[in-house]
């Protein structure tokens, strides 16, 4: 069986992020979603929120899961028989910083494959950070997240209604 194991903040997950999930669903038997939680830093939501969220917005594929992990993400893959590592590639900046990751893993886990997805042209621009930004102003979101991301976003800055 093929597994492969897609880490991430994802705080919150996008449809950038969506679309690689997507992605990687149709290359592997299995797909391991990992939030990989760095108890150093702070985000917007708490590591068990952003895998509900996750777990919410692919419940439609039976063949991805989600998990979450303070620990190496390498002996998280080892663990569960992964072999490979997604990323997703969104520009030049992604790409020096991705292939630097994959090198450091690469040291670490040889045995462990690191695909880097690039990102869909129209995605290219969204990011948890971003995405983040636009709620606290209270812009639409509509276009960045699902529904169920949109509306916790907002329940978190106050806001009633804003697509
Ligand atoms: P991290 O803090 O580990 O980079 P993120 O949640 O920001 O976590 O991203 C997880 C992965 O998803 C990274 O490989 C990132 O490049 C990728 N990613 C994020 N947004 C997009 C997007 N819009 N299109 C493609 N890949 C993306």
């Amino acid at each position: 069986m093929s597994v492969a194991i897609y880490p991430g903040s994802f705080d919150p997950v996008t449809f950038g992020h969506l679309a690689i999930i997507r992605r990687a669903a149709r290359l592997f038997d299995h797909v391991r979603v990992l939030v990989a939680h760095n108890p150093a830093k702070r985000g917007l939501f708490s590591p068990t929120e952003r895998v509900a969220l996750l777990a919410a917005v692919t419940a439609g594929y039976p063949q991805v899961t989600v998990d979450l992990t303070d620990g190496y993400v390498v002996e998280y893959a080892r663990h569960i028989g992964a072999q490979c590592l997604i990323r997703g590639l969104r520009g030049p900046e992604d790409a020096e910083a991705e292939t630097h990751l994959a090198d450091l893993n690469r040291t670490l886990a040889p045995e462990l494959e690191t695909l880097l997805l690039p990102a869909e042209s129209d995605l290219v621009t969204v990011s948890s950070s971003d995405l983040k930004a636009r709620a606290e102003r209270g812009e639409p979101l509509a276009t960045l997240c699902p529904e169920p991301v949109a509306r916790e976003l907002r329940a978190r800055f106050g806001q009633e209604a804003c697509s």
